[in-house]
């Protein structure tokens, strides 16, 4: 089974990949953390992305469907995927479609986890990452167990674009440029639509009903 993970910043598609994967033995593709990892290498395409990144701007198209294209072609993507943060814009999404079809492949579902605004800057301000297996917590709402530190023993730190500042760009690049994705995979029949509002736990179940009544 492939899977797109749909949502504004905040939603909690990173926080749901975990038990995703697992449930459905998938592989996790989020575009958001293999950009980062170029940033911390200083890679060329790293560099580049960067001056994006900290604006909140979306870097661009060129540079994220090739990293997409690379990462589905690999053998472990035969088992199937999920995408977390990708696509990300109407043009993204038609050249996906075009790869997929190349490799005789298709997208199965689309979880769109749907959240206010209001609530999604709250989210991203007291988020914090592990350094080490990229891992979401919340300094209120998913405190990790000893403060400051992963389960898997990494540190946390906040993304440099987890600001209240560059957040907003974020969402208003959202409703410009994702947000018509929406319809997009409606048309094609493969949307489900998720309250992305309940615990994390609820929300996890949720996707995982309707995951299960598809394959
Ligand atoms: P995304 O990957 O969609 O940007 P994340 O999964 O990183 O979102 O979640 C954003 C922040 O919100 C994180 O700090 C996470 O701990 C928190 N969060 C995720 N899901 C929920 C939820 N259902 N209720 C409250 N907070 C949540
Ligand atoms: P969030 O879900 O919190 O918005 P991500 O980790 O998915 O954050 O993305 C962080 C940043 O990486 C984005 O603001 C954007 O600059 C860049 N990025 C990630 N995925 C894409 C994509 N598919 N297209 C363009 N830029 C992307
Ligand atoms: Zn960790």
């Amino acid at each position: 089974m492939n899977v797109i993970l749909l949502g504004p910043p905040g939603a909690g598609k990173g926080t749901q990949a975990e038990g995703i994967v697992k449930e459905f033995g998938l592989v996790h593709i989020s575009t958001g953390d293999m950009l980062r990892a170029a940033v911390k290498a200083g890679t060329e395409m790293g560099l580049k992305a960067q001056e994006y990144m900290t604006k909140g701007a979306l870097v661009p198209d060129e540079v994220v469907i090739g990293i997409v294209r690379d990462r589905i072609a690999e053998p472990d993507c035969e088992k199937g995927f999920l995408l977390d943060g990708f696509p990300r814009t109407v043009n993204q999404a038609i050249e996906l479609d075009k790869v997929l079809a190349s490799m005789g492949k298709n997208i199965d579902a689309v979880v769109n986890i749907v959240v206010p605004d209001e609530e999604l800057l709250n989210r991203l301000t007291g988020r914090r990452i592990c350094k080490t297996c990229q891992r979401p917590y919340h300094i209120m709402f998913k405190p990790p167990k000893v403060e400051g530190i992963c389960e898997c023993g990494g540190e946390l730190y906040q993304r440099a674009d987890d600001t209240v500042e560059t957040v907003k760009n974020r969402l208003d690049v959202y409703h410009s440029q994702t947000a018509p994705l929406i319809d997009y995979y409606k048309e094609k029949g493969v949307l489900i639509d998720i309250d992305g509002t309940k615990t994390v736990e609820g929300v996890f179940e949720d996707i995982s009903n309707s995951l299960k009544a598809k394959v």
